[in-house]
């Protein structure tokens, strides 16, 4: 039997996001824009203050009593993270600033390390740039090639083309877990097995899925899972890869610098051991603290429950956005496959223009290219409007953006 998650009481939720007692002209704000940064509840901002204000220390170098404090809050953040992933051990999370960070430093570390010519990294035409341009910098590097999965007209991966793409040459598969466009939650868990059968690796980018769904990466079976804390009520400037333990291991440094060595000489340097490895320098210490403060918040509210209210938001919106005359809303995938993001045009309104219109509502949203050119080629558009859901946005939110778009069509003369 499915047990139902209980429901999520949105008021007391709201109630611990300072952010939403501004108004906006005059307005309550509406924020729709969770795929490019969450708003954080208090404490996350007060787990920030802390640190600043009572333990404010370098983190692994400290004999005193605040350098010891910082440096067990960090390291009991890494844990937190690598329970909130279902993650075999700490070691296994390496801080980073966010996901880009995080592909970045598999791309340069396991890519330059692992691809050569005749090679192949398998991406697929719904990634964000972050999960295209730092292997196209590796592929020219190392001589490896590029090949794309492409999607149906759904919105969702085409399988079959995975199927006939992935053969022996493939080293690693780089894919999104959620879309940041079309909001399609992707097979993962069939990805990495029909990749590893193969003998390729799979690095998941979870930028718009870890704040979303529950994840656990060994049911998963990737190998390297990217997250960053912005996006999930935690700072900016905070994030995480999750890599299995030997690959970390055999992977060299990413960069340079104190707190990743062991011994240096002249002539020489020895590696610390994983994860320090890959954490040169003076880490954000703060917001990896308070990265670990906003999973403790997710988890308390629990991740299925986020995600039964988005899968209710985003049906309810699906549906009422149906009222819009003129509404193009790309990407179909039913709502068990589907995170809560919607991206659209309205006529031949500039998104841009739309964005400016709902602002005046106190309404934001996003408008561009979503950092997914290709993506928009393949939809044949420039750009598109995007509205998208956290667990603090409501059913009244939706009606707004709903009437806002519609006044939108009639200011417009469209
Ligand atoms: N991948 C996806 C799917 C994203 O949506 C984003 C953020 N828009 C990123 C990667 C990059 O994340 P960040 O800017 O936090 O590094």
């Amino acid at each position: 039997m499915i047990t139902k998650p209980t429901e999520l009481d949105v008021e007391a939720v709201r109630e611990q996001f300072p952010i939403f007692r501004r108004t906006i002209r005059g307005k309550q704000l509406i924020y729709l824009d969770s795929a490019a940064t969450s708003q954080k509840p208090q404490s996350v901002i007060d787990a920030e203050r802390e640190f600043y204000e009572r333990y404010n220390a370098n983190v692994h170098r400290g004999a005193y009593r605040i350098a010891e404090e910082a440096t067990a809050a960090y390291e009991a953040a890494r844990e937190k993270i690598a329970r909130f992933l279902n993650a075999p051990s700490k070691e296994c999370i390496v801080f980073t600033r966010g996901t880009t960070e995080a592909i970045n430093l598999v791309a340069y570390s396991w890519g330059w390390a692992n691809l050569k010519e005749g090679d192949e990294i398998l991406l697929t035409e719904m990634e964000h740039h972050s999960n295209i341009v730092p292997w196209q910098l590796i592929a020219q590097r190392t001589g490896a090639k590029i090949k794309v999965v492409p999607i149906t007209d759904d919105g969702l991966l085409d399988m079959d083309a995975f199927e006939r793409l992935l053969t022996e040459q493939v080293k690693i598969v780089a894919v999104t877990h959620v879309s940041n466009v079309l909001g399609t939650i992707n097979p993962v868990r069939e990805i990495c097995q029909k990749a590893h059968e193969v003998g390729a690796v799979v690095l998941v980018d979870g930028a718009q899925a870890a704040p979303h769904l529950p994840v656990d990466v060994q049911a998963i079976g990737c190998d390297f899972y990217a997250l960053s804390g912005h996006k999930m009520c935690g700072p900016t400037g905070s994030g995480a890869l999750y890599g299995r333990k030997e690959l970390l291991e055999a992977m060299p440094p990413f960069m340079g610098g104190g707190e990743m060595i062991r011994t240096v000489t002249f002539e020489r340097t020895t590696f610390n051991e994983v994860p320090y490895k890959f954490e040169a320098g003076t880490p954000p210490i703060a917001q990896a603290i308070a990265l670990g403060v906003a999973v403790d918040f997710l988890t308390s509210i629990g991740m299925e429950q986020i995600r039964a209210h988005e899968v209710e938001l985003t049906s309810y919106a699906l549906e009422r956005l149906q009222e819009v005359s003129g509404i193009t809303i790309y990407g179909s995938a039913p709502p068990e496959q589907r995170g809560g993001v919607i991206a659209f045009n309205l006529n031949d309104i500039h998104p841009h223009d739309l964005a400016t219109f709902l602002d005046a509502h106190g309404i934001c949203i996003r408008a561009g290219h979503h950092c997914a050119q290709p993506l928009m080629r393949r939809l044949n558009v420039a750009a598109t409007a995007r509205a998208s859901f956290y667990l603090y946005n409501t059913p009244d939110e939706i009606d707004a953006l709903v009437e806002a778009l519609k006044e939108a069509a009639k200011f417009f003369g469209r």
